[in-house]
């Protein structure tokens, strides 16, 4: 089991991704799963879109009973979370939810990137994919959204010695060897 983490436009997405091909694993990620529900409109899909479009954290019960249900369609969990944990409360029911399951967490990848770079990101993703909550009010509530409550988790992981940071910087590849050389899978 893997986590991806990192601020909004560090990459986690597209790393995520690769990674979870190269290897054969899972991606989950929360951000998608949350979009595709406001797409469809369903009941919960209503009730987080304003929290989403602010550049808010949607709480923490919805999210845990989102990641419940996405272990429970794999047979054999192995995962990447992308987005997730990204708060306190967050990563504790992680780390239960796995004890429970008999999983580890084997690798949490920080992907680091400078402040000005993510803005920089974040206004071109929003000119080419339209996302609701890419406009320069809502990436800086969520960049600020992203020191309070996720960078936090930064230090509870480093304490369980499974933190491994990577510059994310540079050519998309690059990066992806850059993060299987540092988890030991290249
Ligand atoms: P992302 O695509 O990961 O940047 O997520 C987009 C938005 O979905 C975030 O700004 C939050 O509003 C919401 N979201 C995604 N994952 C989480 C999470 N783990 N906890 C709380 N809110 C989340």
């Amino acid at each position: 089991m893997m986590i991806f983490l990192g601020p909004p436009g560090a990459g986690k997405g597209t790393q995520a991704a690769r990674v979870a091909e190269r290897l054969g694993l899972t991606k989950i990620s929360t951000g998608d799963i949350l979009r595709a529900h406001v797409r469809e409109g369903t009941e919960l899909g209503k009730k987080v879109a304003p929290i989403m479009e602010r550049g808010d954290l949607v709480p923490d019960d919805l999210i845990l009973a989102i990641i419940k249900e996405e272990l429970k369609k794999l047979p054999v969990p192995r995962v990447i979370f992308d987005g997730f944990p990204r708060t306190r409360p967050q990563a504790e029911a992680l780390d239960r939810l796995l004890g429970d399951l008999g999983l580890r967490l084997d690798a949490v990848v920080l992907l680091e990137v400078p402040t000005d770079e993510l803005v920089q990101r974040l206004m071109k993703r929003a000119q080419e994919e339209g996302r609701v909550d890419d406009n320069e009010e809502t990436i800086r509530r969520r960049l600020a959204v992203y020191r309070e409550e996720t960078e936090p988790l930064i230090d509870y992981y480093a304490r369980k010695g499974v933190l491994f940071t990577v510059q994310g910087v540079g050519p998309v590849d690059q990066i992806t060897e850059c993060v299987l050389k540092v988890i030991g899978a290249a």
